[in-house]
C-alpha cells in the first residue's frame, strides 16, 4: 500500500483518539477530534458500531503504527524483533518505537511533530554522535547523544522554527535535553510508562500477530 498522503486529523478521527500528529495544532481547540469526535463521514456523533474483538485488535495495531508514522512492513519487522527480545513482547514494540530517530527528535522539541522530524531527519539535519543520521526509523541505544547540526541550525528559519517549538511537549526522563548545544542523550532506556502513546492495550496487537 501507497503512503498515505490524506488529512492528518482524519486518521484521529478515525480511530477516536487524538494521535498528535499535526503539531501545536493537537493541543488548541482547533484539533479535530476536539470539535467532532466521531469517525469521517459519520454526521450522527451517536453512531454505535458492534465491535468484533478483531476489529479491536486492528484498530489497537493501527492506532500504534498511525501515531508513530510507521508502515505495515515496518511495524512487522518491528514486531519481529520485539517478540525475538527477552520479555514482554507488547511492552518491548512500544519501546523500540519511541526510541526511533524520529520520535525522538520530537519529543525532545526539535520539531513540531514526528512527521516532521521525520522530514528533517531524511534532510540531514541531525547527527548521532557525530555522524550524520538520516533515517528516520533508526533506533538510538543508551548513551547516544543525538544533536542538532550545526550547519543546518544556522538558517534563520530553522532558529525561527526552534524558538517557536521550544517547550511544546514535555521532555521525558529517560532524555536528558541540552538546550544550550542543541542535543540530547539518551540517559536511559524508555519503560512502559514513558511510552507517549497512551491507554493502549498492545497485547491485543500482539494477539493479532500471533494468529
Ligand atoms: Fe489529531 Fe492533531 Fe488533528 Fe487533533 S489536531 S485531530 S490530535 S492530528
Amino acid at each position: 500500500m501507497g503512503k498515505y498522503t490524506g488529512s492528518m486529523c482524519r486518521l484521529c478521527r478515525v480511530e477516536g483518539k487524538k494521535l498528535f500528529l499535526k503539531g501545536r495544532r493537537c493541543l488548541s481547540d482547533r484539533c479535530a477530534v476536539e470539535k467532532k469526535n466521531y469517525p469521517p463521514g459519520m454526521k450522527g456523533a451517536r453512531v454505535n458500531f458492534r465491535k468484533s474483538h478483531y476489529k479491536n485488535q486492528l484498530r489497537e495495531k493501527q492506532k500504534v503504527k498511525r501515531f508513530y508514522g510507521v508502515g505495515e512492513k515496518q511495524f512487522r519487522n518491528v514486531f519481529a524483533e520485539a517478540a525475538q527480545k527477552k520479555g514482554i513482547t507488547g511492552e518491548n514494540l512500544l519501546k523500540t518505537l519511541e526510541m526511533r530517530l524520529d520520535n525522538v527528535v520530537y519529543r525532545v522539541n526539535f520539531a513540531y511533530s514526528r512527521n516532521h522530524a521525520r522530514q528533517m531527519i531524511r534532510h540531514g539535519f541531525f547527527a548521532v554522535n557525530g555522524k550524520r543520521v538520516n533515517i528516520p526509523s533508526f533506533i538510538v541505544a543508551l548513551n547516544d547523544v543525538i544533536s542538532f547540526r550545526e550547519k543546518k541550525r544556522a538558517a534563520e528559519n530553522v532558529k525561527a522554527m526552534l524558538e517557536d517549538v521550544k517547550g511544546l511537549v514535555e521532555v521525558p526522563g529517560w532524555l536528558l535535553l541540552d538546550g544550550a548545544n542543541f542535543s540530547a542523550k539518551v540517559n536511559a532506556l524508555p519503560t512502559r510508562d514513558d511510552v507517549s502513546l497512551k491507554e493502549i492495550e498492545e497485547r491485543l496487537i500482539v494477539e493479532l500477530y500471533s494468529k
